[in-house]
């Protein structure tokens, strides 16, 4: 029943062209808020109108990134509710609070980052309003007169942009971000104030949250290292892999990843997997030990602002887009740049 009113609420916002307000969900982790949403929020800035961000979560959960949400850069308002339903960030108990909070026609736009839980989240919440979502977006154009919204975002592993727009007649857009395409808001703005909304308790939820296992590194995170030195499969085994790759990305201070072939085989762990199926990272370094450079394997990082091969064939499609490649095996060529970065 609910759904049915929210509907006709919203589609009785269809004629109207509203300047831009855009609801931005703030994903946050033990305390900080994460860097894919601060991307986010960039992106909704850019739409020229207000801002408000959203965060939701368990009471605990909260209290520390509300503090630092209320000073990012860009945000006009922000809301918060809190619940131990929102607890691990389960889609069934979150859709309904956007639900509410949308019902009233007053947000034109709804972003979050292009991550596992708001994909989740917002295509859900979309469907239920009978609005279509655009997802993994790379840039946008909104355009206040004709109150339009026109998207890029890459299709077929990204070897083609696909340009969208969602009408004036959408009173609500949906979009989610690739967080590469999108510097992070800062977190240094003058403060923003901090209202509270009420939870919308969900009874019989179909979804019970068992465990959250994470991958503990004291690398940096892939997602956002400046530096990324990833090995392929010619790094033979698990043992290769490390002993050759890690003092490499240790000296750069990089993060570690790998190509499929190589987290297939065994020789990396599945979170470091850079690629169409695996993450997509845009570095300032971006150094490839033996990777051919598949098209699915360049979908994730090619737009890495420099990027070093190494490959022992002249031919691998990775010396397409590299800046600087080397023809070498790679097992004498890595110590060597080791001891050349000793030096
Ligand atoms: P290979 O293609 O076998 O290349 C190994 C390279 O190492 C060769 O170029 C070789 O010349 C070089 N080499 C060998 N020995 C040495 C040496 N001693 N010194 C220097 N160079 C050496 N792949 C991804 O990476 N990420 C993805 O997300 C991904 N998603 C996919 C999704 C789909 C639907 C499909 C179909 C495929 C996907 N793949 C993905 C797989 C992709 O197509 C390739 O198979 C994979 O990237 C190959 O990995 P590789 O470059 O390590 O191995």
């Amino acid at each position: 029943a609910r759904s049915a009113v929210v509907t006709r609420a919203f589609a009785r916002g269809y004629a109207s062209a509203a300047p831009p307000h855009a609801l931005v969900f703030l994903e946050h982790r033990q305390g900080s808020l994460d860097s894919g949403s601060l991307s986010a929020l960039t992106a909704a800035t850019q739409l020229g109108g207000q801002v408000t961000g959203l965060i939701v979560g368990s009471s605990e959960q909260v209290g520390e990134v509300i503090e630092k949400a209320k000073k990012l850069q860009g945000l006009t308002s922000l809301l918060h509710s809190a619940s131990p339903q929102y607890a691990n960030s389960l889609p069934e108990t979150i859709s309904p609070l956007f639900e509410k909070l949308l019902s009233n026609n007053s947000f034109t736009h709804v972003v979050s980052a292009h991550s596992s839980c708001a994909k989740s989240i917002l295509p859900r919440v979309a469907a239920k309003l009978d609005v279509p979502a655009v997802s993994d977006i790379t840039s946008l154009e909104h355009d206040a007169a004709s109150n339009s919204t026109t998207f890029t975002r890459p299709i077929y592993a990204g070897n083609a942009l696909a340009t969208v727009r969602a009408p004036s007649s959408l009173a609500l857009k949906f979009f989610t971000v690739r967080s590469t395409a999108f510097a992070a808001a800062a977190e240094d703005g003058a403060g923003v104030e901090a209202k509270v909304v009420d939870p919308v308790e969900v009874s019989d939820v179909p979804t019970e949250h068992i465990s959250t296992t994470l991958t503990k590194s004291d690398r940096p995170d892939l997602g956002v290292a400046s530096r990324i030195v990833s090995g392929g499969r010619a790094l033979k085994n698990a043992e290769t892999f490390e002993k050759t790759l890690y003092p490499l990305a240790d000296l750069l201070g990089a993060a570690v990843g790998a190509s499929r072939a190589a987290v297939d085989a065994g020789y990396a762990d599945n979170s470091l997997q850079v690629g169409q199926t695996g993450k997509v990272v845009a570095p300032e370094l971006y150094v490839a030990l033996g990777i051919s450079g598949a098209i699915q394997h360049l979908a994730g990082m090619k737009d890495s602002k420099l990027i070093v091969a190494v490959n022992k064939d002249p031919d691998a499609p990775i010396f397409q887009v590299a800046d600087v490649g080397l023809v070498a095996d790679l097992f004498e060529a890595v110590p060597q740049i080791i001891e050349k970065l000793k030096q």
